[in-house]
């Protein structure tokens, strides 16, 4: 199927960018997911504002503790090391196991967290990091924390007329350690079930649990599941209500052997 015919516009900066919004453009970055989305005709926006050619849209930046990756930074460039020391080695893990690397060389992290998609990498690990959402708005700039910048299944706590700018990690020790397990039935397929766990010498460890069809669980401190991987998977999984006793399963199996790796 082809799309429904639209206009397409290429805003130089910022403020241009808002206007088309304000006008009910829709936004496209790497177009991974839109144009399957504009392909099948579920989407079908009269005009797309393309953001690639936008100044600072796409790149990392260090700023004493703090780490920005822009919004149109690629999956590829993370993959490829563009996010520095240990955070930048634990996302090039994550990045790369995001579908093939035609997507990756096209996919963004910020059109990845806008599209919401509850099974998507980036979606299911960032809330991990006590990080934060920068977003730009006819108001000007504001901050999301990460745990809540997705709300629900393809939606955020962003507007119509809103832009994701960048997302703001902070820097990690050396020490920081990682445990992410993702399963999926093929390589390039999204996840039924991803967890991970980091755990910061001095900070209570912390977990994430998404791909359930719902937004990313966070377990804020997740001492107790470090200790007891096992047991507490079972515990945390089991409040959690999944419908699916196979998805169930594996969740659990996501968490532990997350918690494990991290431990
Ligand atoms: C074959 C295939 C396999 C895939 N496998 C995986 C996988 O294993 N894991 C995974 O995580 N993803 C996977 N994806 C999705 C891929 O990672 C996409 O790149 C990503 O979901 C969307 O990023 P994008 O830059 O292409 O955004 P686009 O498709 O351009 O946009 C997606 C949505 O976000 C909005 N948007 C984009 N940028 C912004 C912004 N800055 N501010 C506000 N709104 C914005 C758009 O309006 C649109 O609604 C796969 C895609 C394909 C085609």
């Amino acid at each position: 199927m082809k799309p429904a015919p639209f206009d397409y516009a290429r805003p130089a900066d910022w403020s241009a960018a808002l206007a088309l919004l304000a006008a009910g453009a829709r936004p496209v970055a790497g177009g991974q997911s839109l144009g399957p989305m504009l392909n099948l005709r579920v989407a079908t926006p009269e005009k797309l504002a393309d953001l690639r050619h936008l100044p600072g849209y796409a790149g990392v930046t260090q700023q004493g503790g703090t780490i920005r990756i822009g919004a149109g930074t690629t999956h590829a460039a993370i993959e490829d090391g563009a996010v520095p020391g240990r955070l930048g080695a634990i996302l090039a893990g994550v990045a790369r196991r995001i579908a093939y690397r035609p997507v990756r060389n096209r996919g963004t992290i910020g059109g990845s967290l806008a599209h919401a998609d509850p099974a998507a990498d980036w979606v299911a690990v960032l809330p991990c990091f006590r990080g934060e959402a920068v977003v730009l708005g006819p108001a000007g700039e504001r901050r999301v924390k990460l745990e809540r910048f997705v709300t629900g299944m393809l939606a955020t706590a962003l507007s119509p007329e809103e832009l994701l700018l960048a997302v703001e990690l902070p820097a990690l020790p050396e020490a920081a350690r990682w445990g992410h397990w993702k399963f999926c039935r093929k390589p390039g397929e999204f996840s039924k079930a991803t967890a991970c766990v980091l755990a910061v010498p001095g900070e209570a460890p912390r977990a994430v649990l998404a791909a359930l069809d719902a937004p990313p669980f966070v377990v804020a401190d997740a001492s107790a599941l470090c200790a007891a991987p096992e047991a507490e998977a079972a515990r945390l999984v089991a409040a959690l209500d999944v419908a699916d006793p196979w998805r169930a399963a594996i969740a659990r199996t996501a968490l532990r052997r997350a918690a494990e790796a991290a431990s």
